[in-house]
């Protein structure tokens, strides 16, 4: 049984979180005798409906006061009706002569007057006209100035009563979004249906792949889930936070999901997003309620997804900042400070940003572990392939590694999409399988909206990029001191880089020879030297690694006292201490013909190392097509691989 003991039940009575009337909540839902069965606060729903009915009241009570506005005569014609004794009674005030037909005043009963059920009315507008009462007294009739006492009563109702109403409705509808999250008398703010434990998670680990180091680091995660005793008999501190890392669609939020699947335990997702709302405060608010319940599920997984829509640095605004975003930021450390890392609640977030998360988020005990979830290779790929086309119908022919072979630069959700894409067109032709033709089709037209998203390169430039990673890989590996290369790729990572050379130092590095530094400067030419080699010709590829080099190359000169002239002297720049000394805009301590000699010396060095890279690696033009060609076809190689190919070198010579 996969549910936990607890699981159903939370599932069902979160239910009720889903429905837009919460009717279990509040402090009087049956303990107070006193109160109605449902009395929770005021049950007071927010709809169109009382628009309407509100609307309508206004319409009838306007009606109603001006409903007897049907019997207004000229007032010539109503002098007349007093000249002919028609009229015996007349009301007297500011906007209206009001005439009737009997001199006996009707007894007003209730609020308004009964008026309008006199048998007939006349009414008129004044007019300025100084013998009128004169005519009155000659024809009998009786008169009197009156207060229109019934229009004041109305009169009051729609100018004190109904904004009132209003006011107080509006009022009701900016607490329901503020989310109340103390659950008292106001207990109508619990969150919208976004926290809501998913109970029983159906994903598994085996339904994502390709992004296997990820993987690994969450297994652990879910034995922490699983079994916390295990590490905190040891003494161990399970990791509060775990922050997934990589580019949108590599399927950080199907493994955060993997994770609650695989421990069986609820899972909380909210999107960063669904944090920062338009009133300061609402977000912090969520933050409390999404803890605070999630505390009481635990164990359980916390998932923010997004989680740069609210960790975003807080110094960034130069206007001053963004104080619901800020508020909801401290919130959650508050909250992550706060809850023991031995209650087995585990905070997983996932970000394509982390650049600009807040480091105060990167802290130890709150997102300390963060996890790469990267572009998938070759492998990776056909494996996320065989997993999503495992729901449709394949034709025989269909070889998914070859279609692996072909979408070089898709992610996840991309295989995801091809497939769905190629099972489309497959139906588009009548046909019960999908064929290979099928998939080739879905690629172009997956390809071309990538490339405008440049996430795909076209042949061309990957041949470039393999060329350029494997000139570093080789140098790397034929310099003595470099650092062993770990992992050459060609797979896109992260925003700019086209691909990359591990290289992991052997130990950590403090002090480095002058031999080293130079090594240092071979490695990054040796992407350059390595086109020039291949193609003729030299590409925009390196402007990363010349910068990294000329850097270098200056500091052996200016502060490590490294150059010819130079001998241990220290060229450096006033308040170079204090700020670093690569600040450019520094006043230098220094004459312009020494200036100059640094510029030329560095562009001598820097040339004469390329001149040694670009020899060597000449003489090892072979290695260099051949790894190349490998990297090509697999897009990854891994220390071991790249080892035994430059094995075959040695073996041959
Ligand atoms: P992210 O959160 O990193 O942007 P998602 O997890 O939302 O990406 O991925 C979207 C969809 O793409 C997933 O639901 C899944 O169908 C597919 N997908 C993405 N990455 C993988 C993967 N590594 N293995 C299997 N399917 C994946
Ligand atoms: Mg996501
Ligand atoms: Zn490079």
């Amino acid at each position: 049984m996969r549910a936990p003991p607890d699981g159903s039940r939370m599932a069902s009575s979160n239910k009720g979180w889903n429905k837009k009337k919460p009717t279990q909540k509040g402090p009087g839902s049956g303990k107070n005798p006193l109160l109605p069965p449902n009395f929770s606060g005021f049950q007071f729903k927010f709809s169109l409906g009382y628009v309407v009915v509100m609307i309508l009241a206004v319409v009838l009570l306007n009606f109603f006061i001006f409903q007897s506005d049907n019997s207004i005569i000229p007032y010539s014609a109503f002098k007349d009706k007093v000249r002919s004794g028609e009229i015996k009674r007349i009301d007297l005030d500011q906007a209206y002569y009001t005439g009737y037909l009997q001199a006996e005043k009707k007894t007003d009963s209730g609020l308004f007057p009964q008026t309008s059920r006199a048998p007939t009315i006349y009414k008129t507008v004044p007019v300025y006209d100084p013998g009128f009462t004169a005519l009155l007294d000659e024809k009998g009739v009786v008169y009197a100035s009156v207060a229109r006492e019934g229009n004041a009563v109305l009169s009051f109702v729609l100018n004190w009563i109904l904004p009132l109403v209003f006011m107080f409705i509006i009022w009701r509808v900016l607490f329901k979004r503020l989310g109340n999250p103390g659950g008292n008398v106001l207990a109508f703010g619990q969150n919208k249906a976004m926290i809501v434990a998913e109970g029983d998670v159906k994903t598994r680990f085996g339904d994502v792949a390709g992004v296997d180091e990820a993987k690994d680091e969450l297994i652990e995660v879910v034995d922490f889930l699983k079994s916390p005793k295990k590490y905190t008999d040891i003494g161990g501190k399970i990791p509060k936070g775990v922050l997934l890392v990589g580019p949108p669609g590599t399927g950080k939020t199907l493994l955060a999901r993997a994770v609650a699947g695989e421990a069986e335990v609820p899972f909380f997702r909210m999107s960063g997003a669904d944090f920062v709302e338009m009133f300061v405060g609402v977000g912090a608010a969520r933050v409390r309620d999404l803890f605070k319940q999630a505390r009481e599920k635990a164990p359980c997984i916390v998932f923010i997804d997004e989680l740069d829509a609210i960790g975003k640095s807080r110094v960034t605004g130069a206007m001053g900042g963004n104080d619901e975003r800020e508020q909801t930021l401290n919130q959650l450390l508050v909250e992550m400070d706060g809850f023991d890392a031995t209650s087995g609640l585990i905070i997983l977030a996932a970000t394509n940003r982390p650049d600009v998360l807040d480091p105060a988020l990167l802290r130890p005990g709150r997102f300390d572990r963060q996890v790469l979830v990267d572009r998938p290779d070759l492998v990776g790929r056909e494996a996320i392939l065989r997993i999503h086309a495992k729901s449709v119908k394949l034709d025989e022919s269909v070889d998914l590694s070859k279609v692996a072979r072909g979408s070089a630069g898709f992610v996840g959700a991309d295989l995801a999409n091809l497939v769905n894409e190629a099972a489309l067109l497959a139906v588009r032709a009548k046909r019960k399988t999908v064929r290979e033709s099928d998939f080739d089709a879905a690629i172009e037209k997956i390809v071309a909206g990538l490339e405008k998203k440049s996430r795909v390169m076209n042949p061309k430039e990957r041949r470039t990029v393999a060329v350029h990673e494997t000139g570093h890989a080789i140098t790397a590996a034929l310099t003595l001191g470099a650092d062993p290369v770990r992992k050459v790729s060609i797979v896109p990572r992260g925003m700019g880089a086209l691909g990359y050379t591990l290289q992991l130092p052997i130990e950590d590095r403090f002090v480095l020879s002058k031999d080293e530094l130079l090594g240092q400067i071979d490695v990054l030419l040796g992407g350059r030297a390595a086109e020039e080699i291949a193609f003729g010709m030299i590409s925009t590829g390196a402007a990363n690694d010349l910068t990294r080099a000329t850097d270098i190359a200056r500091r052996m000169i200016t502060d490590y006292g490294m150059s010819e002239r130079f001998r241990h002297v220290a060229l450096t720049r006033r308040g170079a201490a204090m700020l670093g000394p690569s600040e450019p805009y520094m006043a230098r301590e220094y004459s312009e013909d020494t200036q100059k000699y640094v510029d030329d010396e560095i562009a001598r060095m820097v040339a004469e190392r390329y001149d040694r890279v670009l020899e060597m690696l000449r003489g090892e033009r072979g290695l260099l097509d051949a790894i190349s060609e490998r990297l090509l076809e697999t897009e990854t190689l891994d220390e071991t691989e790249f080892a035994a190919l430059m094995a075959a070198r040695s073996a041959k010579a």
